[in-house]
């Protein structure tokens, strides 16, 4: 391992940061072919949808869905020449808005845990009707609807968000404001957000590009002054959904964010399961009284993690080579290696503890990690304690110095 006595820039090779994000209408090209990504209506799928999706992963991608750290899901390596067709079938079984313009709408972020009829759920179908006489917002913008208790979204991009006072009353808040703005109801509250929205173009948002980085003050009918309620204590927000049983069915763990059409499709074959809440964590909510049934004999060995204690829960790794044109390195078959070099998983509790990123632009982990080891001409940056970007204390690893140097750090742990 090349130990760094001084500590050393990163190279110029530094990640192309595009400043907008794919759809369905809008594919991007990446290392594989197109990258088609699919947003949840409700971030929710009946299960004929689910099924849908893994028939067009399979017939038009390479067989591999992943889940974003926005909630939506996305296919790989569609062929240009393919791409119209699959988009006829994703519109055909509601995976996809019937135009680029539906598409673009500013994106709606449930808490996952929302009941019919709650105040995220109805916020987000009073939003849905509203969106459309929204103004064209910057393509990375997105609503919080987090009106439980507590809210669990903290940690995920959003602009406006739909959150709880400490008292339990509604308040919006703008992002980057430590404060919201109190609304009477769920309709005040759209309502309020609407406004801001038109506030936030006409204030020069549209330059700034998020909410948090527009610094005008807020209009005086928006005055944040109320203190929005506290979020939970654990360092994980997802730990509300630990792998395993779930009041409203079941939680299942992607191992670093995909798995193969195949391995879903069989987790949905339990006809109890009548559909899926996508999170912002890689995990999956299958809905459903009884979808525990299949699960009496343990655990099936299929591509999905149902154990909390599994290791790759603390882990982040980015799709990588060959699948990314930015990456120089292969992430999955690395990560999967280090998480097999514990005989026990940290679970929830130690989330962060290993980053394998394909370039310094992190997109598994903006936060950073206990260990990372990052992608540069074909061998990887050892960080330690921070992002994919950050400084490196080694560089030009193999897979084998990484192997290494991992079981040497667990061995001094003991
Ligand atoms: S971090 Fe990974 S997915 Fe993101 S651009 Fe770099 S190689 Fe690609």
């Amino acid at each position: 391992m090349k130990e760094q006595g001084v500590k050393e820039k990163r190279s110029s090779a530094s990640p192309r940061v595009r400043g907008w994000c794919p759809g369905a209408w809008r594919p991007m090209a990446t290392g594989d072919g197109l990258l088609v990504r699919v947003r949840p209506p409700l971030g929710r799928l009946t299960r004929a949808r689910m099924l849908s999706l893994c028939e067009a992963a399979e017939t038009w991608g390479n067989g591999l869905i992943e889940q974003t750290r926005r909630a939506n899901l996305q296919l790989r390596g569609v062929s240009e020449a393919g791409w119209p067709e699959l988009m006829a079938f994703l519109v055909e079984h509601g995976l996809a808005a019937p135009d680029a313009e539906g598409e673009r709408r500013p994106a709606l972020l449930l808490a996952p845990d929302w009941r019919e009829g709650d105040a995220t759920h109805e916020a987000a179908r009073l939003l849905e009707r509203r969106l459309a006489d929204w103004p064209a917002l910057p393509d990375k913008w997105g609503l919080a609807l987090d009106a439980g208790p507590a809210p669990v979204l903290r940690d995920v991009p959003a602009d406006l968000r739909l959150e709880r006072s400490r008292e339990g009353g509604l308040l919006v808040r703008a992002d980057g404001r430590e404060w919201g703005t109190p609304v009477a109801d769920v309709e005040a509250a759209v309502e309020l957000m609407t406004r801001l929205a038109h506030w936030f173009v006409d204030a020069g948002g549209l330059a700034a590009g998020r909410m948090r980085r527009l610094t005008a003050p807020l209009p005086g009918w928006a005055a944040a002054d109320t203190e929005p309620a506290a979020a939970p204590q654990a360092s994980d927000a997802a730990s509300g959904l630990t792998p395993g049983p779930h009041p409203a069915g079941r939680v299942v763990g992607l191992p670093f964010g995909r798995a193969t059409a195949a391995s879903l499709r069989a987790a949905m074959c339990d006809e109890a399961i009548t559909g899926v809440r996508v999170t912002p964590w890689r995990r999956l909510l299958l809905e459903g009284e009884g979808a525990n049934s299949n699960m009496k004999d343990g655990a099936p060995d299929d591509g999905l993690i149902h154990d909390a204690r599994d290791p790759r829960l603390a882990m982040d790794a980015c799709p990588g080579a060959p699948f990314c044109a930015q990456a120089s390195v292969a992430t999955h078959g690395l990560a999967q290696s280090l998480a097999e070099r514990r005989s026990e998983g940290p679970g929830e509790s130690a989330a962060g503890r290993l980053h394998v990123s394909g370039c310094a632009k992190g997109c598994a982990r903006s936060g950073p990690a206990e260990v990372c080891l990052t992608g540069r001409d074909g061998r990887y940056d050892l960080i330690l304690g921070g992002r994919a970007d950050d400084t490196p204390v080694a560089t030009g690893l193999g897979e084998s110095d990484a192997i290494e140097y991992w079981e040497t750090r667990d061995a001094l742990r003991l």
